[in-house]
């Protein structure tokens, strides 16, 4: 169909604009939304959408101010969309206040580059000269002054004043306001090096520098590898007491206890839980497996190699390779073209009538526990089991670099129970897995097509506002693995990111806290 030859799907957080949706995304919005109008065929249109689509994904987080959409006037059944914007030049960008009105045609937006920093700016540009009324989810940008910060708390109830000290010419204060803006008991101000009273009082030396300001009036510096954008909200992303907003309510220990009739395990978020890793296999193989009473074909396939890369690389406790090693011999014995799940289940079952041999029953979700019963588990460990997978092949010295990925890449297409996952997984397999040529790429591949999904869900129903989907790790997690480029952007170290995963995922890593 004509919108999936365009350039652009939901997956890139950006919305595909129709005949159907123009209205009611660009008339009295509460968010300013910036539109591109192209066509599919336009070789220009075709070399700017990776930079737009960068763009979206740079300012998810500023999605409630404003908002990224995308049109194809190419498309047959849009050309009444583009024709009424008076749309002559493909890629054309307009900016459309928060609550245009019906007859608005936007204003110009100049795109004449691909620098996704130089867009970002043009946008809060245009936030800043934006006309009433003012989109009610955007922060205030302007400069703060001593007399708001001296009342602040008096009409503010957040437990953090993060205040952003910076040459007037710098945006980072402005960008990292919005980035927080979908978090709760954080505001951010920029203060102006020029602001002589403030910086002179408060003693501050260095531009761009960031200082709590708390309630008591007590001042601390932000502690960041870097004073830039990322670095900044990342950690005001993190501060304690701050939750994505929007969501169903904050959740204290107490009421997390109540509500998920198991009581909380605390943990430590920067480990590893062998308890989350056995609590996968036991939900995979007994529950999500055992929805097919026949296993046949490409299924049967799948899970052969699924067992297998399991039986290999595990980083389990004896018992439970153990159990993994005679289901896998048994398995690879079965040249029938199916078995039944049954057959399956009583190998597991009589497996583990031997002593020192056992899958342990039952869920217990360590770092991988939700706010909620339906947040979080089970998909969480999926997603370490198989990092540890491709880990752990690297660590043993395997020897066919796709031959986890691959199993992973199976089991999800035949059996994972969340369908749009599999197909979204799909997806980035075919677009990329041939790339994958060594035991490292490997690791790495699953790590950034992790964040792609996590840049993807960030903001979304599913996410748990005490655990905010964020590109991961995060400095604190992995300093090294951060830096910028020479214009500030944010940039990865994939050396630094590879030994830290290697690290982060190894055996001897995995915490056994919580264990039967
Ligand atoms: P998860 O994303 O599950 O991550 C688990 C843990 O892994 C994190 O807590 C963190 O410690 C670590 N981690 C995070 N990012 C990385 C990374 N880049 N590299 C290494 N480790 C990391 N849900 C949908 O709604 N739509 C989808 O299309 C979708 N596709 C999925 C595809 C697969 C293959 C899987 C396994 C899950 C998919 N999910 C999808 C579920 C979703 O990705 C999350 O697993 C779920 O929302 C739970 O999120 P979480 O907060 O526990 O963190």
């Amino acid at each position: 169909s004509a919108a999936e030859a365009g350039l652009y799907t939901a997956s890139d957080q950006v919305i595909v604009l129709s005949q159907e949706n123009v209205e009611s995304v660009l008339i009295n919005s509460s968010a300013a939304v910036l539109v591109e109008f192209y066509a599919s065929w336009c070789g220009h249109c075709i070399a700017f959408s990776p930079v737009y689509k960068s763009l979206a994904s740079d300012i998810k987080e500023w999605k409630p101010a404003v908002d990224l959409a995308a049109v194809d006037c190419a498309a047959e059944e849009n050309r009444k969309v583009c024709t009424g914007f008076g749309i002559r030049a493909y890629p054309t960008i307009k900016f459309f206040h928060a609550y245009s009105k019906a007859d608005s045609t936007g204003q110009a937006f100049k795109a004449s580059t691909h620098d996704v920093r130089v867009l970002r700016h043009r946008i809060i540009d245009k936030l800043e000269s934006h006309e009433e009324p003012w989109p009610p989810a955007c922060p205030p940008l302007e400069p703060t002054s001593q007399a708001e910060i001296d009342s602040f708390f008096e009409t503010n109830s957040v437990q953090h004043l993060a205040l952003i000290f910076e040459d007037t010419k710098s945006y980072i204060g402005r960008e990292v306001t919005l980035d927080l803006l979908q978090y709760e008991n954080v505001a951010v101000r920029r203060v102006l090096s020029t602001e002589e009273g403030l910086v002179t009082k408060l003693g501050v030396t260095e531009f761009p520098s960031c200082y709590l300001y708390s309630p008591q009036g007590n001042l601390t510096r932000l502690k960041v590898n870097i004073e830039a954008r990322t670095f900044y909200s990342y950690a005001l992303q993190r501060l304690p007491g701050v939750v994505r907003s929007g969501k169903p309510l904050p959740v204290t220990l107490d009421i997390l206890t109540n509500s998920t009739e198991e009581p909380w395990r605390p943990f430590n978020r920067s480990g590893v839980y062998m308890a989350d890793l056995e609590s996968t296999l036991h939900y995979s193989l007994r529950v999500e497996v055992a929805a097919h009473t026949l296993i046949k074909g490409e299924a049967l396939t799948s899970l052969k190699k699924y067992i297998s890369v399991l039986t290999k690389y595990f980083p389990g406790r004896p018992v439970v390779m153990s159990l993994l090693k005679s289901v896998n011999s048994w398995l690879q014995n079965q040249t029938g073209d199916e078995i039944s799940y049954e057959a399956l289940k009583e190998i597991l079952d009589n497996s583990a009538q031997s002593p020192d041999t056992a899958l342990p029953e039952g869920e217990r979700w360590v770092g991988c526990q939700g706010s909620r019963p339906h947040l979080r588990r089970y998909p969480c460990g999926m997603w370490t089991l198989f990092h540890a997978l491709t880990v752990q092949a690297k660590n043993a010295g395997g020897t066919d670099p796709q031959e986890v990925l691959s199993a992973m890449r199976n089991y999800v297409h035949s059996f994972f129970g969340c369908r749009a996952c599999a197909e979204h997984f799909e997806i980035m397999a075919t677009e990329s897995l041939v790339e994958v040529n060594t035991l490292s790429s490997a690791v790495l591949w699953l790590w950034s097509r992790h964040n792609r999904v996590n840049n993807r869900l960030a903001g979304d129903l599913s996410e748990d506002p005490n655990f905010p989907k964020i590109q991961w790790p995060p400095p604190e997690m992995c300093p090294a693995c951060h830096t910028v480029k020479e214009n500030g952007e944010h940039k990865w170290s994939q050396e630094q990111v590879l030994l830290f995963l290697l690290s982060h995922f190894s055996s001897s890593s995995i915490l056994t806290d919580y264990l039967e």
